[in-house]
């Protein structure tokens, strides 16, 4: 099926750009409002599911400008309504390959070849998954991949953080401020967390260690109940009551796309130069695809905007 373009008045066919933005989160979105209103042509090739992780979410407290809270899919379809008044192309299509290596840029979906003199990468990142029985289900309804985003709703109740990386470390140390007891449950019977972290998370009497224990399923009614949880050592079961289930056991960019073109770290996300420049001029990144330490929706979107302010710089540079 052929995908139309979203646009006021940008005719369907158009292939040529000033700036394409690959993504459709909170980062691409703003960047995309901030290129359109610096009178930028502006696409957003927005993948086949936009929004970003906020799609998945209930509840989103912390994105200001939204007193009494916003649903995270509500938040991302104002945003893209925001982006497309502001004159964005925007097209729900995915990216299947890029060519950085010659300009104007080439960004291809299945269907297309477009070009562009600069590009955006927004993609971000997606939480690594436990794949048990109940975490899909209950994905909103209990079990979380963000404390900070979520930690408030769970008050005086007993929570899991699953991982022994610093993330798990950090997020059961956090959600100490509200729950009654975090029950952190890890793999192996070492953690892999910096010293640091792990004794600031064993120094919380809050915390309780189940090592060498991984969570088998997730059960509850309306919302998480209870998990099983199985001891590696010894095989024996336990059923456990809590009323969240944090999954910390790392990130994955999505830069798949972008390997031998963009420089990346050890864990594939995009290594910035200088402000939101990649190691290739007129390439910039902005939000989770780069930040593994804030992923926040609001600091996705200020990323956006910092990318777009770039661009502009390259792109009037460039002119001269
Ligand atoms: P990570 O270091 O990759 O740790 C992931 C943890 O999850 C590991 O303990 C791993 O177990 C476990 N795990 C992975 N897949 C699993 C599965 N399917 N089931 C159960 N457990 C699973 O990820 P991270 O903690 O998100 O950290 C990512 C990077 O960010 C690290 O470099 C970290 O140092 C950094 N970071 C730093 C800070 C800070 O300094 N404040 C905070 C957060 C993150 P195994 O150990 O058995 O592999």
């Amino acid at each position: 099926m052929e995908k139309k373009a979203e646009s006021p008045n940008i005719p369907d066919k158009k292939t040529k750009y000033d700036v394409i933005i690959i993504g459709a989160g909170p980062a691409g979105y703003t960047a995309g409002i901030y290129c359109s209103r610096a009178g930028y042509d502006t696409l957003i090739l927005s993948g086949i599911l936009p929004g970003g992780q906020l799609v998945n979410t209930t509840e989103v407290e912390n994105y200001p400008g939204f007193e009494n809270g916003i649903m995270g899919p509500d938040l991302m379809i104002t945003m893209r309504n925001q982006t497309k008044r502001m004159g964005a192309t925007i097209i729900d299509d995915e990216v299947v390959n890029v060519d950085f290596r010659r300009k104007p840029f080439m960004v291809l979906t299945a269907s297309e070849e477009y070009e562009a003199q600069a590009v955006i990468i927004a993609t971000g990142a997606n939480p690594r998954k436990l794949g048990i029985e109940g975490e899909k289900t209950f994905g909103g309804k209990g079990v979380s991949y963000c404390a900070t985003c979520d930690g408030p709703f769970f008050r005086n109740q007993e929570l899991i953080v699953v991982g022994g990386g610093d993330s798990a470390m950090e997020e059961a140390t956090f959600l100490t401020k509200f729950a009654s007891t975090v029950h952190l449950v890890h793999r192996r019977d070492e953690l892999r967390a910096s010293k640091v972290m792990q004794e600031r998370a064993f120094d919380n009497s809050k915390i309780k260690f189940h090592l060498s224990a991984e969570v088998d399923e997730i059960k509850g009614n309306e919302k998480v109940q209870q998990v099983v949880l199985s001891n590696k050592k010894t095989n024996e079961k336990e059923t456990m009551e809590v009323g969240g289930v944090f999954v910390a056991i790392g990130h994955e960019p999505n830069t798949k796309l972008f390997v031998n073109q963009i420089d990346m770290d050890e864990n594939g996300y995009i290594v910035l130069k200088e402000n939101t420049k990649t190691n290739i001029p007129g390439v910039f990144a902005a939000g989770d695809v780069h930040d593994h330490r804030y992923r926040q929706a609001v600091t996705a979107a200020g990323f956006g905007c910092m990318a777009a302010i770039d661009v502009d710089k390259y792109l009037t540079d460039s002119k001269q």
